[in-house]
């Protein structure tokens, strides 16, 4: 009798499907090719079964097996099928979508094979002493061979330029033996680990009170503003934890904040540690061995981005969540999922401590802390001995005439800095030359014909962008509408504010920085090479100058434009700006020299500002969250979207009325809203509208979608439009 097999395949159908086995041996957790509508597709085993609906006649087997990697555990199939069922996505989309792309093409996945070089036994039992002292390279080749388990030849030119003739003779010797493996390994960039610091009094207490529950989940609220040592006490946790024998910690970091800084941290203090990155920009064999060797459990540190949370390690003892607030954990698409949320039910399933850590945690992540839910371990001072927090002061610009971005104050300010050699970095929220194209005869404004949104004008590269969908095209010569050819950017992105500092000081050394100018891989490194070395006097960029890195010259910071987020529509958008000048207020004055924070504002009454002066995180959130409680806001409410485009409104109309009605047949006590636009009510030539769902309650909220999505699929409206359903959206 045939064995059956169910299979996860990247359709956006919640179902599994049904193949005989073929006689292939397939496990449940491995990739699988099969036929599926006249195509070969992979898929993933999910169960043998005794039986199936399946007719015999229509019943396929599947094509092929794959072993060129271990079979997907369990216990990732079970976090993935919690994650489909929560965040109401096909399991077999979810599970596919998380494989690096390798694993998911049709081909086997060929591991290229490396050269490398081990130890052998004699020369580990003879040890150092039998090279002579002269033979300098070769010594320190055996030491580092001491550390790891082998080394390639990317990792043997970090340690001497000159190691090909010492390898040889060390093969000739039979100190070293070749061997071909399937991995890259670790790169040391030194084998003796950096020192760590003593922790102080605060730190000390946070690293114990994990330590003492370490054995099982907990989580843990590390709330400590920027520079009061969060990282060290990350490290110190995972060097304690760490000791023991093959065990693993998975540290997520947000896109951003990927510095090259913080690796080098981690490698430093770790080096006889093997340890992954896995980032967005690493090419698809990087990031398919990084996988592997975490799957095998060979990677003890696993740092990476929102994607990372899903990587297979079987001997997982810690998480740890750094800038837990970042908005970049929350996926956009496809399986909307939050990648913090993941890892603390990731972390309940095998039963280890999470460590969330920020300066300005999420409003959801305070509440539970507040209802003891999560433990809270608080830093309350910087960590580097005379460093103190800089002096937040507000700059009225009221009367500054609106094309001019600089107040005398601010201008006096970064003159002084110029004077005494210190850096000073300007903030403003917006790349391009100027946010709009304007014709003061007639108000027209450059806009997108595919989107809801104003062209940002790119004077360099002579065009107007789309920020939202990539459409460029070069300035009209004159205004559409009535012909006046004098057509002027309006307002300032970072390049025109790099031109208006060029013009106020023309000898500083002025480097740009925003996604523009850091397109080119590296550029962020070579960046923050520059600022240390002290080539550089002032910085102007965006959010990507906000977190991660450390400048010790620089000592005064200036906040350009920030009022807009302060009357946002958005109930979130004050909690994110007060996360973000939190974040680039830390900043400045970071080693022993004491740093100033201006900000330049029309409303420097505005109570954001008043919890930002004295830097206390507390105050500000409490106020929030009255806010929140009075309004009926998250965190006091749980909320689902459900999201639907089309070229045509109507038809998004038509079926989120359809939906409303399918979803009042429910009976669920919980709030169905009238359907609204979306804030970009078109994107991409798609017409855009949203309705929105609100429960006391997670479970309540759960079993309706549930119910209720099933009842979508089923609506014909549902495949005139796109739509999908956002769990605990974060964007409107
Ligand atoms: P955060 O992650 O909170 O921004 P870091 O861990 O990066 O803070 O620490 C900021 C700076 O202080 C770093 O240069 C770090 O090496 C240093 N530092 C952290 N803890 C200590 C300590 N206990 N003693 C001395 N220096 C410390
Ligand atoms: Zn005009
Ligand atoms: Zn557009």
């Amino acid at each position: 009798m045939t064995s059956i097999l169910r299979i996860a395949l990247d359709v956006p159908l919640d179902r599994l499907f049904d193949y005989a086995d073929g006689g292939f041996a397939a496990s449940v957790g491995q990739r699988v090719l099969v036929p599926f509508s006249n195509k070969q597709v992979i898929g993933l085993v999910i169960a043998r079964a005794a039986g199936t609906d399946v007719p015999a006649a229509k019943l396929k087997a599947i094509i092929q097996v794959f072993d060129d990697a271990a079979p997907i555990s369990a216990t990732t199939l079970k976090l993935l099928k919690f994650c489909a069922d929560y965040y109401q996505y096909p399991l077999g989309q979810a599970l596919l979508g998380i494989l690096p792309a390798k694993l998911r093409s049709s081909e086997a996945a060929h591991l290229p094979t490396l050269t490398a070089y081990i130890m052998s036994k004699q020369a580990r039992e003879a040890g150092i002493e039998v090279i002579p002292k002269r033979a300098a390279v070769k010594r320190k080749i055996f030491a580092a061979l001491n550390c790891v388990e082998f080394l390639d030849s990317q990792a043997l030119s970090t340690i001497a330029a000159t190691w090909r003739p010492a390898v040889k003779a060390m093969l000739k010797e039979g100190c070293v033996l070749s061997t071909q493996v399937k991995r890259a390994p670790t790169v040391p960039d030194a084998f003796q680990p950096s020192a760590a610091p003593a922790l102080n009094t605060d730190q000390q207490a946070a690293l114990q009170a994990v330590l003492e529950e370490a054995e099982q989940f907990k989580v843990w609220v590390l709330n400590g503003i920027t520079g009061s040592g969060k990282t060290e006490v990350y490290m110190h946790l995972l060097q304690a934890l760490l000791t023991k024998p093959h065990t693993q910690a998975l540290v997520l970091v947000p896109e951003i904040n990927l510095t090259p800084q913080l690796e080098a941290r981690f490698r430093a203090r770790f080096p006889h540690l093997p340890m992954v990155m896995l980032h967005s920009q690493m090419n698809d064999t990087e990031r398919l061995q990084g996988w592997l060797r975490a799957q095998q459990g060979d990677a003890r540190i696993v740092i990476g981005t929102r994607l990372s949370v899903f990587t297979p390690m079987p001997n997982l003892a810690v998480i740890v969540v750094d800038e837990e607030h970042d908005a970049s954990y929350k996926q956009q698409d496809g399986m909307r999922y939050s990648a913090r949320d993941v890892a603390v039910m990731r972390g309940k399933m095998a039963n280890v401590p999470v460590l969330l850590g920020s300066a300005t945690p999420a409003l959801e992540t305070w509440y539970n802390a507040k209802l003891k839910r999560y433990g809270l371990l608080e830093i309350k001072q910087r960590a580097v001995s005379g460093a103190v927090l800089p002096e937040i002061r507000l700059v009225n610009v009221q009367q500054l005439p609106p094309e001019q971005a600089l107040s005398p104050t601010l201008l006096t300010a970064m003159q002084t800095r110029l004077d005494r050699g210190e850096q000073s970095l300007l903030f403003i929220n917006r790349r391009g030359y100027s946010p709009v194209l304007l014709c003061h005869v007639c108000a027209w404004v450059a806009s997108c014909k595919r989107c809801s949104s104003r062209l940002v004008v790119h004077l360099r590269e002579k065009r107007l962008r789309c920020h939202h969908c990539g459409h460029e095209q070069f300035p009209p010569k004159q205004c559409p509408q009535c012909g006046n050819a004098d057509l002027r950017p309006a307002g300032h992105g970072t390049q025109r504010l790099e031109e208006t500092l060029n013009q106020h000081f023309p000898d500083a050394r002025i480097l740009r920085v925003d996604r523009d100018s850091m397109r080119k891989k590296g550029a962020v490194a070579e960046m923050s090479r520059q600022v240390n070395a002290q080539v550089v006097d002032i910085l102007v960029g965006t959010q990507m100058l906000a977190k991660g890195h450390d400048f010790p010259h620089l000592t005064l910071v200036g906040v350009v434009d920030t009022d807009s987020a302060l009357f946002s529509p958005d109930f979130r958008a004050a909690e994110k700006l007060f996360a973000q000048l939190m974040q680039v207020a830390g900043r400045a004055g970071r080693a022993d020299k004491a740093g100033e924070v201006l900000i330049q504002t029309a409303f420097p009454d505005h109570t954001l500002f008043q919890a930002l002066q004295t830097h206390d995180y507390t105050a500000f959130a409490e106020s929030v969250l009255q806010e929140r409680q009075m309004a009926g806001f998250p965190p006091y409410c749980f909320e689902a979207l459900l999201r639907a485009e089309a070229q045509k409104y109507e038809l998004v109309a038509k079926f989120l009325a359809k939906a409303i009605s399918a979803a009042h047949k429910i009976s669920h006590a919980l709030t169905v809203y009238d359907p609204v636009r979306a804030r970009m009510e078109r994107l991409k030539n798609m017409e855009r509208a949203q309705v929105l769902v609100q429960s006391d309650s997670r479970q309540k909220l759960q079993a309706f979608l549930l119910d209720w999505v099933t009842r979508i699929r089923a609506l014909p409206e549902a495949n005139k439009v796109r739509w999908s359903v956002d769990v605990d959206p974060q964007e409107f």
